[in-house]
């Protein structure tokens, strides 16, 4: 009996699934933490802490756990869980929410982002992200078979060209992706460039799909989620996990917000991917997410310690360094290492140096990768003794040199 792949392949092919060899590849955060563990390097590639969450956000799992939380949970999860969203979308940014109809629960933002692409977009449709983007992203506006535009983030500061902006969404523009705070550049938007993406998504008739899920990891400046500005709620579909923001990445408990249409249209499609997940997390996500002010802010402020110490290490290794504003993780530049790709290098720093990073050209078009090739993406969510060994095996860095 012949096996017929072909399908497979163009869809897995659009979506940036296969590598040059038709190879099915495993996403560079799998393949760098794989190396990593190997050779017990310092993993400053995938974006996870080291430590634990909240204790006592912890032990709500437990009990729940304990205590008959362990069938499904409604597809939009529980209501606690939606009504603690509203809440805090009401204390943190002041936008109201009825928890009934503009509130869906997720399988981490992972699962809101493919909900609402596939929601949206239909075959041969534009979608318009900011580069370098999420991997993600690519990956499902490809098996959507919709045409991913890009508009490039900039050094040294990774904002946009308000012009580039304009000419690239058009008429056939459905969606337009914003990741504010930005992974991988760990840049901010400014509110210009977050008014002129709710103008073109007016004038165009497109849905804004944007990624906050690093809203609280940011340091000194408070968040502005895209629908707080003039025009915005109507338009998007604003997605957050307790991932970051509590260092629960793999609970994948995640939630999307917005206008009653745009997230029936999310529900709609996500009742049919998971349909719903983490009925024991879920309780206690709702608790994370009614910690007093001083825990987001107690959290940033540890962050931004950790990411300046790797910042200073760096520059001491001769290696420039692009200061985030926010998110964990950081970009520097090792072109003056001689290398023309620095995926190269990132495959050989677990074992010759000990540590770990992610290549930025991953994060990006193949046809744009010049202006990103020689940066790699180093994650600081990580114990200061961690961040302190990190720093001392990077001062090795000159000797990978070509
Ligand atoms: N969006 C961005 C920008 C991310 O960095 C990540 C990785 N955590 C996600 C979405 C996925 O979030 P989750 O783990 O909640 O699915
Ligand atoms: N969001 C994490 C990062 O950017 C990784 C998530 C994953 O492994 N898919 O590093």
């Amino acid at each position: 009996m012949s096996f017929e792949y072909t399908p497979w392949q163009r869809t897995a092919d659009s979506a940036n699934l296969l590598d040059s060899n038709g190879t099915p590849r495993i996403t560079i955060f799998e393949e760098i933490t794989a190396l990593a563990n190997k050779h017990q390097a310092v993993n400053l590639g995938q974006g996870f802490p080291d430590t634990e969450g909240p204790e006592e956000i912890r032990k709500i799992a437990v009990d729940a756990i304990l205590n008959g939380a362990n069938q499904y949970a409604p597809g939009s999860g529980i209501l606690d869980l939606r009504n603690a969203v509203c809440e805090h979308q009401l204390r943190f940014y002041d936008l109201p929410l009825d928890p009934l109809t503009q509130v869906v629960i997720s399988t981490g933002a992972t699962e809101a982002l493919a909900a609402s692409i596939l929601a949206f977009v239909e075959p041969q449709d534009e979608v318009v992200t900011f580069e370098p983007y999420y991997d993600s992203y690519a990956a499902m506006i490809g098996l959507a078979n919709a045409c991913h535009r890009v508009v490039q983030l900039r050094l040294p500061d990774f904002q946009p060209d308000i012009e580039q902006l304009r000419a690239t969404v058009n008429d056939k523009t459905r969606v337009i992706i914003v990741n504010n705070p930005h992974n991988p550049t760990g840049s901010i938007l400014s509110d210009e460039v977050l008014q002129e993406v709710i103008n073109l998504a007016h004038q165009h008739d497109c849905v804004i799909i944007s990624d906050e899920v690093y809203e609280h990891l940011r340091f000194g400046t408070r968040h502005t989620p895209i629908a707080s500005l003039p025009g915005g709620f109507e338009r998007t579909i604003t997605i957050s996990s307790a991932g970051k923001s509590f260092s629960f990445t793999g609970w994948k408990v995640g939630w999307a917000s917005g206008p009653e249409p745009l997230i029936t249209a999310v529900r709609t499609v996500k009742q049919f991917l998971t349909y719903s997940s983490g009925p024991a997390f879920q309780p206690a996500v709702a608790e994370a997410l009614r910690l007093p002010e001083e825990f987001f802010t107690g959290f940033a402020h540890q962050l931004g310690h950790a990411g300046e110490l790797l910042a200073a290490g760096l520059e001491n290794a001769g290696i420039p360094v692009y200061r985030p504003q926010g998110t964990y993780f950081l970009v520097a530049d090792v072109a003056q290492l001689g290398y023309e790709d620095a995926t190269e290098i990132a495959r050989i720093m677990p074992e010759q140096l000990g540590v770990a990073a992610i290549p930025m050209s991953v994060f990006v078009h193949e046809e744009n990768r010049t202006a990103y090739s020689s940066l790699l993406r180093f994650a600081f969510c990580k114990k200061e003794e961690v961040i302190v060994q990190a720093v001392h095996r990077l001062q090795g860095l000159g000797a990978l040199q070509r």
